[in-house]
């Protein structure tokens, strides 16, 4: 298959975000139609053929910026390097396949089928057209071989490093797409955040601001500063002093007495940190209860961020007492969705 052939299957994608064609939708709305729609359909490609690089980068960027802007085309610096948002979400990423490693995963179950020599007839094939009775792990296909062969060649040595005399090196030594998919993906580290910024119950769209600001990657006019689009940053909310994250989150007046009306609500008193503190560090015995308190950290880390934008745009700003009585409902309308009663 050849970056020709693979045209139908990028103008695919970009229909199928136009004909989604909402900007409206949450930053967690994109998510959901880019795992689920845009990662199945390339994935159901690239179980068939092989797709070339540059199709794979055109189908990411398309991805990328329907995630991040709603359209398939965006101008800006994305948020996070497309390489993070594909990891999974206990290890720093929104989840997304990494298409790239997932293709070299589906090759790999060919490197496997030849590898342990199994009873399939499409080995036979290529036995008898191209291999020939060499050494699969040292073969190099010659000049006249197909395309598609090639390309499979080309990518072997690595799901082949990870043979070991005819056996996957995995528990049952046996491969798999998704077990080859992890092994490419190298050893990757859990990150603490994981029960605060994908609680149960966190409602979906805060778990995503949440995500960014974990990151330190909310557009702050710090970072816009910095990027060369303003040409100061002084805090819309308070006037008085730098916006970053640390102020917008925690530092600024406004933020202040928000998270003193959140602790009036919930009567708790929770460690002055960062997010990760107030989360991770209030210990309660009830994991409903926790679950439910960590949610309300991150849904007004989300109302407090959105504040900061109604106040950059429309020069007002809600009462901290409006914003904490927006989260309680917004908790409400999740656990009844959940079908939990919450008062
Ligand atoms: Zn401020």
């Amino acid at each position: 298959m050849a970056v020709g052939d693979c045209t139908r299957l990028v103008e695919k994608v970009v229909v199928r975000i136009r004909s989604w064609g909402t900007r409206q939708l949450s930053y967690a709305g994109r998510l959901v139609l880019v795992r689920a729609v845009l990662s199945q359909l390339h994935c159901f490609w690239s179980r068939i053929f092989i797709i070339p690089v540059t199709v794979i980068d055109r189908i990411e960027r398309i991805c990328r910026n329907y995630l991040w802007e709603g359209l398939d085309q965006y101008h800006k610096a994305p948020p996070m390097a497309w390489d993070n948002v594909c990891k999974d979400k206990k290890h720093r990423g929104l989840g997304i396949i990494n298409c790239r490693q997932w293709n070299v995963a589906m090759i790999g179950k060919y490197v496997w089928w030849l590898v342990s020599k199994a009873d399939h007839l499409w080995i036979k094939w290529v036995n008898h057209i191209y291999i020939k009775g060499q050494d699969w792990l040292t073969y190099h296909p010659t000049i006249s071989s197909s395309w598609t062969w090639r390309k499979i060649c080309q990518v072997k040595d690595q799901p082949s490093a990870g043979f070991n005399n005819g056996v996957w090196q995995s528990d049952q030594g046996i491969y798999t797409v998704s077990i080859g998919y992890q092994w490419l993906l190298g050893v990757q580290h859990k990150v603490p955040w994981v029960p605060l910024i994908w609680n149960h119950y966190n409602v979906p769209k805060h778990s995503i601001i949440g995500w960014l600001a974990i990151h330190k990657r909310l557009m702050t006019k710090d970072r816009l500063l910095r990027f060369g689009v303003l040409s100061d940053a002084i805090c819309d909310m308070c006037l008085d002093h730098q916006e970053d994250h640390q102020h917008l989150l925690y530092g600024c007046a406004f933020s202040a007495q928000c998270w003193l009306s959140l602790q009036e609500w919930l009567g708790i008193k929770l460690p002055q940190n960062g997010i990760l503190e107030r989360g991770l560090k209030w210990r309660c015995r009830s994991l409903m209860r926790k679950q439910l308190v960590l949610s309300a950290i991150v849904g007004l880390v989300y109302h407090v961020w959105y504040a900061r934008n109604i106040c950059r745009l429309e020069q007002r700003l809600p009462r901290p007492s409006v914003i904490v009585a927006i989260v309680k409902k917004d908790i409400q309308a999740r656990c009844n969705s959940m079908q939990l009663g919450v008062k």
